[in-house]
């Protein structure tokens, strides 16, 4: 069914956002490759989301992303509705300051690195690090991301959330338990699993309050120029890429495991192990997201083979196979 025609079929009318059906996900991955997507919704705003969220049908699968920078779609696409937040809950605010520091507010589809850059002209420092994340406020929540020895939660004082049924929620950043590129809601319930074609999630971010210290602008800008300069000596940014592809093993580095095996450089189809990280598996232009999971099988499969470890994902992989 048609986006327009669920809206008018289920009440949907007043709704504010943009809808689109059978959408090419590659225009909303950084890998640039796989399916299309059922249907996608880009929220106005809060409010319009909370709206969608509680008119649509219990039964319709929802997938809620954000810049797509950690995500592989599968070449048989997306069953469902996938939510984009990436520019659309943009909102953007400093909540308090004082001598010690301050407090701002993120919507979750703000991009992380707008975040870094408001916190530093606001002489706050402990931000600078998501300047290198090439994701949003929610991405950056829902993975734990960071780098350069900061992750994300180490900032949070609490989070916004939404339910599948529109209902909006704060939570204490104690109310999570976090760790390396892991976030789970304590009392059992996963925030975020690996999931297939497009499973209902249970809660999504929608916002954060971010806790940082006093700083200065000149220090802290300072500190995301020489952060992304180390970005350009080691990364592969001129192809489509989703960074680090495999979590590091406890003690070890991914990059240094597939390195061993002589992968550098390893390719199947468009996708190929990049020669600069060995740790990035690029898109050299027309990989299938089928060339990029079979290369992410092969590199697992040399890892154990050789060195014994089980490499695990970093990057989320949902849809459906050709
Ligand atoms: C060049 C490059 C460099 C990178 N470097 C780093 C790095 O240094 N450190 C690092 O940690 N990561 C890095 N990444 C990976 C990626 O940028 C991060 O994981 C980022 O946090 C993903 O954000 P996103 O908005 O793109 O999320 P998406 O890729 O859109 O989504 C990733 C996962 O988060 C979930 N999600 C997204 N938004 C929400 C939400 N609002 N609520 C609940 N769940 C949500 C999605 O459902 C999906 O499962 C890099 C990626 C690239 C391409």
């Amino acid at each position: 069914m048609d986006m327009w025609d669920v809206k008018s079929a289920y009440g949907l009318a007043a709704l504010r956002g943009e809808a689109r059906v059978n959408e090419p996900m590659k225009k909303y991955t950084s890998w640039r490759a796989g399916g299309a997507a059922e249907r996608i919704y880009m929220p106005a705003d809060l409010t319009d989301f909370a709206r969608f969220l509680s008119s649509l049908p219990p039964d319709e699968p929802v997938y809620v992303i954000g810049l797509g920078s950690n995500l592989l779609v599968r070449d048989g696409g997306v069953r469902g509705t996938v939510v984009v937040l990436h520019a659309r809950l943009n909102e953007l605010r400093l909540v308090q300051q004082d001598k010690n520091g301050g407090l701002i507010y993120a919507q979750a589809g703000l991009a992380c690195a707008k975040a870094a850059r408001f916190a530093a002209s606001h002489e706050l420092a402990g931000a600078e690090f998501l300047a290198g994340i090439p994701g949003t406020i929610g991405g950056a929540l829902a993975m734990n991301a960071g780098c350069y020895g900061t992750e994300t939660w180490e900032i949070v004082e609490r989070v916004q959330t939404i339910s599948r049924a529109g209902q909006l929620r704060e939570r204490p950043s104690d109310a999570y338990e976090t760790g390396y590129r892991h976030v789970a809601l304590k009392l059992g319930m996963q925030i975020e699993e690996s999931r297939f074609d497009g499973l209902p999630d249970e809660e999504w971010f929608v916002g954060g309050w971010f806790r940082l210290l006093s700083g200065t602008h000149d220090a802290s800008r300072q500190k995301i120029k020489e952060l992304l300069a180390r970005r350009i000596t080691s990364q592969p940014l001129n192809l489509p890429n989703a960074g680090s592809v495999f979590r590091n093993p406890p003690g070890d580095s991914a990059a240094r495991l597939i390195e061993s095996c002589r992968l550098k450089g390893f390719r199947i189809g468009g996708a190929m192990v990049s020669p600069k990280h060995a740790n990035f598996i690029v898109n050299t232009g027309a990989a299938t997201a089928a060339d990029i999971e079979a290369v992410i099988m092969a590199v697992k499969n040399a890892v154990k083979q050789k060195a014994g470890i089980e490499l695990e994902q970093e990057v989320r992989i949902i849809g459906v196979a050709r």
